[in-house]
């Protein structure tokens, strides 16, 4: 079983005990068994002829698959029943099993964006049950959108900086500040925002956790135009915007420890070994299609040696996630593991973004398109795409550099970096 068993390891030649040990990277019976279970299912549910040729429109499609994973407990597995979820027993192995394989039949897994990935964790762990159950429902199955509201101008890695502000009055927060990068501000219902309630307190005990309505006067969407021309993050300016008193989170001025518990969560996702293995898999594929001096470029001795290199880290971060998943479905701590897998799944995802560039030479200079998972076989456009995206990885979430600094000052135990020390006191992590 996955890092479960560690066998000691012996000489081949003396058959002495080498200092190190091994890791056994088989599943087993009881995980290869349910393998079996999830791929009749997907071939049944997803991957059918009847189910491709149904005449339902795709979003509904998706919708009903979802429904039939959900009850066969593939899908939202650590949600309760009562909140919309499989309500599953904790097994990180499970999981995994059942991620690689919707993986490979290409079938949609949990509804995506922040609102099922960071909030529902959060209030999971934080909320009220009156919470749980008017927000969690329909956030899983996408029919209320979140965004999140943390990032300021002058507050990023330093998030503890923020200066917007909500008062209380007449039972409602009135709200007032700017937020910035804010991702799909523009198509949200609600909002997870942090604002400061109490201005005399302490940086950090001043910050609350609130819910608000996006779709009210007193709320200003501006877009943001990127570099690969779209506009998927938003300025957010808020002018007298009114959230009810309840519409909080945790305590009042404790936002802090809560928003802790959603970067968590969003770090979790980014940092996840099923995308990079996708990812590595398209641009394999794509080796195997190009020509370099008139043959596969996957012959090329160059372009092995890139791929190969990619290959280890993309095989290490995939144990590295079993370990992960493995300690914390035992409630035990993954100590810097969780943090070093969202730093290589950015370092893979602009690697092999890189990789598929070179490969596409010219070609590789057209438009940038975002669907590189939504099309099995990504075209020219979604590798600029992929490209472009993995520079913003490595800054979403949390950048790759306080990320580093947070490994070799409290995981290594190296001294404090003295450049980062001078700036206003870095606290996103
Ligand atoms: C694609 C994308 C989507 C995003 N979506 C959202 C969203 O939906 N909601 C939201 O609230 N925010 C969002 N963000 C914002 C993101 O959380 C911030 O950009 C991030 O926290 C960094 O903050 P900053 O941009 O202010 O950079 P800064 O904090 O100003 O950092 C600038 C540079 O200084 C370095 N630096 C800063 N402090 C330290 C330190 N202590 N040690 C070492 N280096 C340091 C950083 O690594 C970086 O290179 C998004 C960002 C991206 C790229």
């Amino acid at each position: 079983m996955i890092v479960n068993p560690v066998r000691d390891r012996r000489c081949p030649r003396t058959g002495e005990a080498i200092g190190g040990k091994s890791l056994d990277l088989n599943y087993g019976t009881e995980y290869e068994a349910l393998r079996t279970e999830v791929k009749a299912f997907l071939d049944e549910s997803w991957s059918s002829p009847e189910m491709r040729e149904t005449s339902s429109e795709p979003e509904e499609r998706v919708q009903a698959f979802r429904r039939a994973a959900i009850e066969r407990g593939y899908l939202y597995r650590s949600i309760p029943r009562a909140y919309g979820g499989a309500e599953q027993a904790a097994d990180g192995l499970a999981a995994q099993v059942i991620r690689e394989e919707f993986q490979k039949a290409g079938a949609p897994m949990e509804a995506p964006g922040v609102g099922t990935m960071m909030l529902v964790p959060t209030l999971l762990e934080k909320g009220e049950q009156w919470q749980k159950l008017q927000f969690i429902p329909p956030t899983l199955t996408g029919q209320m959108v979140w965004c999140q509201g943390y990032s300021e101008p002058g507050s990023g890695s330093d998030l503890a900086s923020l200066s917007t502000r909500a008062e209380l009055v007449d039972g409602e927060w009135v709200i007032r500040g700017q937020k910035i990068w804010t991702s799909s501000a523009h198509v949200a219902d609600y909002m997870f925002c942090l604002a400061r309630t109490e201005p005399d307190a302490t940086k950090h005990a001043g910050i609350s956790y609130l819910l608000i309505d996006m779709k009210q006067p007193g709320i200003e969407i501006r877009p943001l135009r990127q570099m690969s021309g779209q506009s998927h993050f938003n300025e957010v300016f808020f002018d007298g915007a009114r959230t009810p008193e309840h519409f909080i989170v945790g305590r009042r001025g404790e936002g802090w420890s809560v928003s802790r518990a959603t970067l968590k969560h969003e770090r979790n996702a980014i940092g996840g070994s099923a995308q990079t293995h996708a990812l590595f898999d398209a641009v394999v594929e794509l080796a195997r299609e190009v020509g370099v001096e008139g043959e596969s470029a996957l012959k090329n001795p160059e372009i092995r040696q890139r791929l190969i290199a990619i290959e280890g880290y993309v095989k290490a971060h995939r144990y590295s996630s079993y370990w992960q998943h493995s300690r914390e479905s035992r409630q035990q701590s993954a100590g810097s593991i969780p943090l070093l897998n969202k730093i290589v799944t950015s370092n893979i995802g602009h690697d092999v973004a890189r990789l598929a560039l070179d490969l596409l030479e010219d070609g590789g200079l057209s438009e940038p398109r975002i669907s590189l998972y939504a099309r099995p076989k990504p075209r020219a456009e979604d590798w600029i795409f992929q490209y472009l995206q993995s520079l913003g990885v490595a800054i979403a979430g949390g950048t790759a550099n306080v990320q580093r600094n947070i490994v070799a000052e409290r995981h290594l135990g190296l001294p404090r970096d003295s450049a980062a020390s001078r700036r206003k006191g870095s606290s996103t992590a």
